[in-house]
């Protein structure tokens, strides 16, 4: 008898879901890279209840054709890689073809886009990974995504589910991320009415540092910038008198994506040994730029992790340039000239 079989379509997607769908937050993550891969320059975001409820990301960007809305929700569906090669040259936020079905198969969604300016769109609704309405509809270029009920009908994750605030501290931090990540884009954040971040999307990073922590915080910030054959270095590091008791506000972008990375919070606390207090933090925002074969994002679901090609090259110019900023300042005793 035969006890092998491929599992379908929508079991396979709620199964991807556990991965890409962890919490509201990975909604937001996902919804937003989507809008600035299509090239938008105005992102705004609201959600309700923690994201529990709903979540609605609005985007002025390059809109979906109407043919391509329900092959959008396709598993290993995306218009941004097309073959093996391009694996290994991704400038793209996404390229897995992942997040809107997995998004879809635990929430009702609704998709609202349209791809030119001549006011026709395409409406879908999709519950549970199921399709319920497919319509012509008016809408101006650009995409919103609504997506109501995240794990409606997965009560097992749903249960893990944590305060509406801390889910709610979740999605400002992914929000954070990406506004610091992408000054040149204008983004807000609502929460059930209340604006929580505005940037301009004037292309200022220290704009949006202000934004996201504070004006004192970014008048505490010297620039950093440094460039070798493989790697282009910049952004803002904090003078050693401004300091955060945990590494949360240490945020390193790579292609313009937020990464995690053992090996640079290190080479970052290397650059400023013995100038902070103990168990104390910098404020950091840091732009790593590199051809895209030098570093692997297909490592991770969520793609926080990435692998560099030239690791201890890349955690030396890291410390070096941050050091030099900060010597710069005469924060650190100059080593006595040689003779
Ligand atoms: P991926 O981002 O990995 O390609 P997704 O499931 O996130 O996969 O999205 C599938 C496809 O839907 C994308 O490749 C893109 O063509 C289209 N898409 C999704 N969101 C948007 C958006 N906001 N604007 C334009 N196109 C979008
Ligand atoms: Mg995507």
């Amino acid at each position: 008898m035969v006890k092998i079989h491929v599992l379908d379509e929508h079991i396979a997607n709620q199964i991807a879901a556990g991965e890409v769908v962890e919490r509201p937050a990975s909604v937001v993550k996902e919804l937003v890279e989507n809008a600035i891969d299509a090239g938008s320059t105005r992102i705004e975001v609201a959600v309700e209840e923690g994201g529990l409820q709903s979540i609605r990301v609005k985007d002025n960007g390059s809109g979906i054709e109407p043919e391509d809305c329900e092959t959008a929700f396709y598993r290993h569906a995306t218009s941004k890689i097309g073959n093996g090669r391009d694996l290994f040259q991704i400038t793209s936020l996404g390229f897995r073809g992942e997040a809107l079905p997995s998004i879809a198969a635990v929430a009702k969604v609704s998709l609202t886009t349209a791809s030119s300016d001549d006011g026709r769109g395409r409406r879908l609704e999709i519950e549970g990974g199921k399709l319920t309405a497919s319509e012509d509809t008016a809408h101006g270029r650009g995409t919103e995504m609504t997506v109501r009920e995240l794990f409606y009908n997965t009560p097992a994750r749903l249960k893990y589910m944590k305060s509406i605030q801390t889910e709610l501290g979740h999605i400002s931090d992914a929000m954070y991320r990406m506004a610091l990540a992408h000054p040149g884009i204008s983004f807000t954040l609502q929460h059930n009415g209340n604006q929580l971040l505005h940037t301009l999307g004037n292309g200022d990073l220290l704009q949006v540092i202000a934004a996201v922590y504070g004006t004192s915080a970014a008048k505490a910030m010297l620039p950093v910038h440094a460039e070798d054959p493989d790697y282009r270095i910049s952004g803002y590091v904090s003078r050693p008198d401004w300091t955060r008791s945990n590494r949360n506000a240490i945020t390193t972008i790579v292609g313009g994506r937020y990464i995690r990375s053992n090996g640079l919070n290190a080479a970052i606390m290397r650059a400023y040994h013995t100038l902070l207090p103990i168990n104390r933090y910098p404020l950091l925002v840091l732009k790593l730029d590199m051809h895209p074969s030098l570093v692997d994002v297909n490592v991770h679901p969520a793609k926080l992790e990435v692998r560099f090609s030239k690791e201890p090259e890349l955690y030396q110019l890291v410390e070096q340039v941050i050091r030099k900023a900060l010597l710069g300042e005469n924060l650190i005793p100059r080593p006595g000239r040689e003779t």
